[in-house]
């Protein structure tokens, strides 16, 4: 991280999960954190912890990814790194009971996972093709998104999630492009399941039988070792344009 050190880090969905563990280790290792999220109570305390800053962001609406870009850039500096976080993961089938899927839960979907994700990258991006460039490369900034398993091997009932994942795996490749010439690498890791909110509601005995899914290790990954590898794409300047799975080993069956 030295060439990073002192940088300021926007880590979307930072309240929760893998951008709560992200946010954390960014923080540890010596960067300014502001965390972006709709839930302001745990995102808030999140911050503090961290000696960071919070901004309600909804990722899905440009203007308010605008405003709390603004914020941080006034308040801690503009953005070098930037890890896409937020997203959501409602699960409805094509048709279901007769009845087509729903036709604004997949907008919505699409809007917060990859709409959102597009905005608050190529926003930051709009910032840190200002900045100074760093180090012997010239290195001016790090976007990191976040698909899924699913973009590749979506269940039954994921075909909102899965369309929304696949595309951020579709614009990773063409970002880079685009931001080569300016210093700004562009990668997503695409995680298998892992031990967020979402899966420890479930009983021990569904989350071990998840864990007994995964090839090696069997078990369900921790928001830790996600936000490990962000900091290792952060670290090696060789990293770019690609889409790394994060996940044991595991292809989703069908359902
Ligand atoms: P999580 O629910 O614990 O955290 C997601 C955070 O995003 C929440 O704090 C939520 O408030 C925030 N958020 C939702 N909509 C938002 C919006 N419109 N604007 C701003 N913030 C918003 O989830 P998680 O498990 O940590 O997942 C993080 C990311 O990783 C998601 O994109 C998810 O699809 C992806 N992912 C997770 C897993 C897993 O196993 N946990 C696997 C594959 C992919």
């Amino acid at each position: 991280m030295n060439i990073w050190a002192g940088s300021t880090a926007v880590v979307t969905g930072g309240a929760s999960g893998l951008g709560a563990a992200t946010a954390a280790a960014l923080a540890g290792a010596g960067l300014k954190v502001a965390i972006f999220d709709l839930n302001a109570e745990t995102g808030q305390a999140h911050a503090a912890g961290l000696d960071g800053m919070f901004q309600t962001v909804d990722v899905a609406d440009p203007v308010s990814v605008a405003a709390g870009l603004d914020a941080v850039t006034k308040t801690m500096g503009a953005p070098r790194i930037l890890v896409n976080c937020a997203g959501i993961g409602p699960a409805a089938k094509t048709v279901s009971r007769g009845a087509a899927h729903d036709p604004a839960m997949f907008a919505k979907t699409i809007g917060i996972n990859l709409i959102g994700s597009f905005n608050c990258a190529s926003q930051a991006a709009a910032l840190m093709v200002a900045a100074d460039p760093l180090g012997p490369d010239g290195a001016r900034g790090v976007i990191i998104n976040t698909a899924s398993v699913a973009a590749y091997d979506g269940q039954i009932g994921q075909v909102a999630y899965a369309a929304s994942k696949g595309g951020i795996v579709g614009m990773t490749l063409p970002m880079a492009r685009d931001l080569a010439d300016k210093g700004i690498r562009v990668c997503t890791i695409a995680p298998g399941l892992f031990l967020t909110p979402l899966l420890e509601g479930l009983p021990e005995d569904v989350q071990a039988s998840l864990g007994a899914q995964v090839p090696f290790p069997s078990r369900l990954g921790q928001p830790a070792e996600y936000a490990s590898l962000v900091c290792h794409i952060v670290d090696n300047p060789m990293l770019n344009g690609e889409v790394i799975r994060l996940d044991g080993a595991i292809r989703m069956a069908p359902r």
